[in-house]
């Protein structure tokens, strides 16, 4: 066996039924694959005993540790937390509800073994409904054509990251984070292997509908200045057809006398430029509130307790 150590970082809400099958089949998984492994739980606030639980299983296995955050931060920045706790000279990072198939965590350590700095699941075919699917393949296609980088369609959370890809993440102070983006950010040598995802063990997503949604702004208003641009864009359209527009009213006033007290075209332009208006100015309002939060720079997470030893960590005051 090897004498590296891979560690798995887990984010966990509300998942007291999962936390001992997780730890089972991803622990099997990374020993047979010849690895040591440390499981990092990170505990988003839940209030379902899911710490206990944990706390149970680092009685009996040591290498399962537990970070208490003190309330809900949500799971990117529960990653997050794991990632700077981590001291593996890779980490895992999976969900905790068992759509992360464990069984093909050793193709991940292998591609990683190979030399690559990240290895992502793409994913192929979901369970989700109809509609969910739809609303994430439109999200993906609309980011990958907006951002600046281009974050592959379909690549999720679920991967394998090298030491030095992890060290750079750590470095990250944003607060709007959608890590699929980061991670990408970072570079190095990537690439994503097909992995299907399986169903919720127990059909209840903690992520609600409203958050994925954030989730999606955040991620494309990071990675990309399109949004802002538009602004521009339209504004330059505008005026281009206002000023053909006025022509067209000094010629039917001046020249042809055909000019008719028409209210429809008035209230018509005013309607567009208008609700115009508003659609840039709710951009700007993304903007800015995202540079609110950034400028006040409050620490990402709170940690309430640990349990187990964690062999890396970086200084909570930072
Ligand atoms: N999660 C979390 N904090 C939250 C919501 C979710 O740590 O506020 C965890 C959750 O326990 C799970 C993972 O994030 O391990 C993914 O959650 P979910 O399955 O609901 O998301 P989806 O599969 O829809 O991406
Ligand atoms: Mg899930």
């Amino acid at each position: 066996m090897s004498q590296q150590v891979v560690s798995v970082v887990i984010p966990a809400y509300n998942e007291a039924g999962a936390i001992e099958p997780v730890y089972r089949a991803a622990g099997e998984a990374i020993e047979q694959a010849g690895f040591n492994f440390e499981i990092i739980f990170v505990n988003d606030g839940s209030r379902d005993g899911t710490d206990e639980e944990v706390a149970a299983l680092h009685e009996k296995d040591h290498r399962v540790k537990l970070i208490n955050l003190s309330r809900n931060f949500g799971q990117h920045v529960a990653v997050t937390a794991g990632l700077e706790h981590a001291s593996g000279s890779a980490v895992i990072l999976m969900d905790c509800d068992l759509q992360d198939d464990p069984s093909t965590l050793p193709r991940f350590i292998q591609m990683w073994q190979e030399g690559y700095d990240v290895v992502y699941a793409l994913r192929t075919d979901r369970k989700e409904n109809f509609l969910k699917r739809l609303a994430f393949s439109a999200f993906h296609r609309v980011n990958h054509a907006l951002s600046e980088i281009h974050v592959p369609s379909d690549a999720g959370l679920f991967c394998i990251m090298s030491r030095r890809v992890i060290d750079e993440l750590n470095r990250f102070k944003e607060r709007n984070r959608y890590l699929p983006g980061l991670r990408f950010w970072v570079g190095f040598k990537q690439t994503g292997i097909q992995v299907p995802r399986l169903a919720r063990y127990d059909d209840k997503p903690r992520v609600s509908l409203s958050r994925l949604v954030l989730l999606s702004m955040d991620s494309l208003i990071s990675s990309s200045k399109v949004p802002l641009r538009l602004a521009t864009f339209l504004g330059f359209l505008m005026f281009c057809f206002a000023a053909v527009l006025s022509a067209y009213v000094i010629y039917s006033k001046y020249i042809s006398f055909k000019a008719i007290p028409g209210w429809a075209s008035e209230v018509g332009l005013i309607l567009f430029f208008g609700s115009t208006q508003f659609i840039i100015l709710g951009i700007l309002g993304e903007y800015i509130a995202r540079i609110y939060d950034e400028v006040k720079m409050r620490p990402l997470y709170i940690v309430e307790t640990k349990l187990g030893a964690f062999g890396f960590q970086k200084s909570e005051s930072e």
